[in-house]
């Protein structure tokens, strides 16, 4: 379960497979760079509002189309995680939201992308009307306990410890 190149984004020339470092890894023919493969920076939201309430969306792409999910997506190479999240939140939503705290990174499988890398956000939003936007067809608010459960297994690891933390918030108040 590897993806792989069959030429060189350096010079264009074929790659082929190397035993390197005790790895199968692809190397150019021509200019001999080793093509290292790594897991996809990702990033998603456990965002609430004023009510305590949290944000889940309804996918309307490809992986998981039609299923619940946290807002996210993928890093863009001139962004940090804190942007990408605030950025995927915004068109995904059209909400602006703070970032609270980081929740953690996990892993996570993929068939379309082999191996995802996702940082996961605890955010404050700072509106109250999502309007599904970018890849979405659907946003709405839930109380913590009525929330659909995410269908990645990051995003559900990630959403219960953003629940956690938010519900020893609320009882602080
Ligand atoms: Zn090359």
């Amino acid at each position: 379960m590897t993806q792989t190149k069959k030429y060189c984004p350096f010079c264009g020339a074929r790659i082929k497979k190397r035993n390197i470092e005790g790895r199968n890894r692809s190397v150019c023919e021509s200019c001999g760079r080793t093509l290292y493969e790594n897991p996809l920076p990702a990033t998603c939201a456990v965002v609430f509002n004023e009510l305590g309430q949290v944000l889940m969306t309804k996918r309307a792409v490809e992986p998981a189309y039609g299923e619940w999910a946290l807002a996210g997506g993928f890093v863009e190479i001139d962004e940090t995680p804190q942007e990408c999240v605030l950025r995927e939140l915004y068109e995904e939503t059209g909400l602006r939201g703070e970032i609270i705290r980081q929740l953690g990174v996990e892993g996570e499988k993929s068939e379309m992308y082999v191996n995802l890398m996702i940082a996961g956000f605890l955010i404050k939003a700072d509106s109250e009307e999502p309007r599904p936007g970018d890849d979405v067809s659907y946003a709405e608010w839930f109380d913590p306990d009525k929330a659909p459960e995410p269908v990645f297994e990051s995003h559900k690891k990630l959403f219960k410890i953003g629940i956690e933390i938010l519900t020893v918030e609320l009882m602080r108040r």
